[in-house]
Formats: structure tokens, C-alpha cells, sequence
């Protein structure tokens, strides 16, 4: 049985080349049972989970972080988010029939924009780099490049059971007593990372989807000393909620949502990450703007 929906660590031993590994098996079906996307949008979205999964384990962060890719081509918009404890969750906006091609092809030369958000929405980083020719891979390892100024190398795959991705980072290298050492350190970490990249090159697709950790670790560094961590659990899990989806009425404003309680009854709102239904009748509209707060307001942020 291979590894399912989990992210491991591994390094390099004595030197500053570390890597991840992430599945999603049941938390990326969960994704996607509720979406007919297209084949080229879901291998797009399944790449992008997987990418967010690879970009949360090598951040420190309490919060969530966010991948957001816009674009002005048929695949428009594709959101994926991550939190520190791995819940996933991720959905993509299509229009037409989407051919297939580069994820800057599908998207329209789009932008890969990386937000990451402390638990309280006090502080606020982002880092954004164009998609030009190229894949999400390519653009996020620019994105390292510019943004944390890490050498780093990923490969993505999905398809409609799976995501995976690996991630290679070359971390900056530690001085030691002397300059000849660290010259000496240097150039053997550069070798190193070289090798490592060119072989995990020539992972493909396929092999990245349908070899556990162990194998492809063992298929491709095998004449490298790699120590493998435990790895995490990741897992699907939306964070909507009808304290969340009042918030986003009240921000719609109440002749609006008044007018949909004239058209159509009551006011639902389906989540869009995870399908669930918010419904708001009459009687919660009124009480969602008149000056008594809700029940379930105290949570809201
Ligand atoms: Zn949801």
C-alpha cells in the first residue's frame, strides 16, 4: 500500500539540501467529488493542492497559506489553501471548453499570487510572479528564487485519484571555522544539489503518482545518504461556516439579500470549496441586520 495524504520531510545528510514529499489520496478526492471539472482543470487544481501542501512544510507560519492563480484565459481562477496543521482545501473557476496546454497556456499568461495570513489576519505576506510559458513548477521555483532567495526545484502530477508533488531546496550554508572550509562546503553542497536535481528530473509523472516515498527516495537518491522524517498527516477540511457566510451577507448588504428573500424565499449560499448549503430564511435575514448578533457571531473575525 502506498503512502496516503501525507507529507514527509527528508535531507540530505551534511549538507544544507533538504526535500518533501506530499500525497493526497482521500483528502484530494474530497476535493473534487462535488466539481465535474475538466480533466486539464482538475490535474491543474490536484498540481496546485499539491504545491500548496509543499510550500506550507517548508514555511513557518500559523495561519493559512494561500495559492491563488488568475488569469484571463478559460481556466481564470484556481484558489487552493493550506493551514498549518495541513487542512487543504482548494476549488478552480473555468469558462468554456478548456484545451489543453501549459497551466500559462490554460490561464492566459496568469499570476501565481502566495498569501500567507497569521490566524488573526494581523499580518499579511505576499509574494507574486507571472506565469510565462510555463507551468506551476516552473513558476513557483521563480517565485523561491525571488521571494525567499532558496534555489529550489518542485515536480507536480495529478490525476483523478491522486496529487503528489516533490520539492528540492538548497538552504543557504552554514560558516565554519575556516574561509578554505567553507569554499570546500560550498562547492560540494553545489555538487550535490546538481546531482539531486538532475536526477529527480527524471521522475515522471506517473512514477511520482505511483511510488510510495520510500521508492521513489530510495529509486532515484540511491547512492546519496538520505534520512527520511515521519511525515504529517494532510487532510481536507474547509473552514466556512454560517458565522463566515452571515458576515458575507451583511457585507452584500440588506436591500440585496431582502430581495432574494422576495424572489426566492430564503437566501442559501453553497460553500464553493466544500458544497455545503448555508440557508438563511426570512427570520435570519432580519436578525442578521438588525443590531442583536447572532448566535454564532462571537467566533467571527
Ligand atoms: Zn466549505
Amino acid at each position: 500500500m502506498a503512502d496516503t495524504d501525507q507529507l514527509r520531510r527528508f535531507l540530505f545528510e551534511h549538507s544544507p539540501v533538504r526535500g518533501y514529499l506530499v500525497r493526497l489520496n482521500a483528502s484530494w478526492r474530497a476535493t473534487i467529488e462535488h466539481h465535474a471539472y475538466p480533466t486539464v482543470v482538475r490535474d491543474a487544481l490536484g498540481e496546485a493542492m499539491a504545491a500548496t501542501a509543499l510550500l506550507a512544510g517548508t514555511m513557518k507560519f500559523e495561519g493559512r497559506l494561500t495559492l491563488q492563480i488568475q488569469g484571463a484565459g478559460p481556466l481564470h481562477l484556481l484558489v487552493t489553501q493550506c493551514t498549518e496543521s495541513f487542512a487543504l482545501r482548494g476549488v478552480a473557476r473555468y469558462r468554456g471548453d478548456v484545451p489543453t496546454g501549459t497551466l500559462a497556456e490554460i490561464t492566459g499568461e496568469g499570476r501565481v499570487t502566495v498569501t500567507i495570513e497569521s490566524a488573526d489576519q494581523d499580518t499579511r505576506y505576499q509574494g507574486v510572479v507571472p506565469l510565462i510559458g510555463q507551468g506551476l513548477a516552473e513558476g513557483l521555483q521563480e517565485y523561491f528564487a525571488l521571494s525567499e532567495q532558496v534555489p529550489t526545484r518542485l515536480w507536480l502530477a495529478a490525476d483523478g485519484d491522486q496529487a503528489a508533488g516533490l520539492l528540492l531546496q538548497k538552504l543557504p550554508t552554514g560558516s565554519s571555522a575556516s574561509a578554505e572550509d567553507d569554499l570546500g562546503a560550498r562547492a560540494e553542497a553545489e555538487d550535490l544539489w546538481e546531482r539531486v536535481s538532475l536526477l529527480a528530473a527524471t521522475l515522471t509523472p506517473a512514477e511520482l503518482l505511483g511510488w510510495s516515498d520510500t521508492e521513489v527516495l530510495q529509486r532515484l537518491f540511491h547512492e546519496e545518504d538520505v534520512r527520511h522524517f515521519e511525515p504529517v498527516p494532510v487532510s481536507f477540511r474547509c473552514a466556512c461556516s454560517r458565522a463566515r457566510t452571515s458576515s458575507m451577507l451583511r457585507a452584500l448588504g440588506e436591500a440585496e439579500t431582502l430581495d432574494i428573500i422576495a424572489k426566492e424565499g430564503e437566501v442559501t449560499v453553497t460553500c464553493e470549496f466544500c458544497n455545503r448549503a448555508y440557508r438563511f430564511d426570512a427570520v435570519d435575514v432580519a436578525a442578521l441586520f438588525s443590531e442583536v448578533p447572532l448566535p454564532g457571531d462571537r467566533q467571527l473575525h
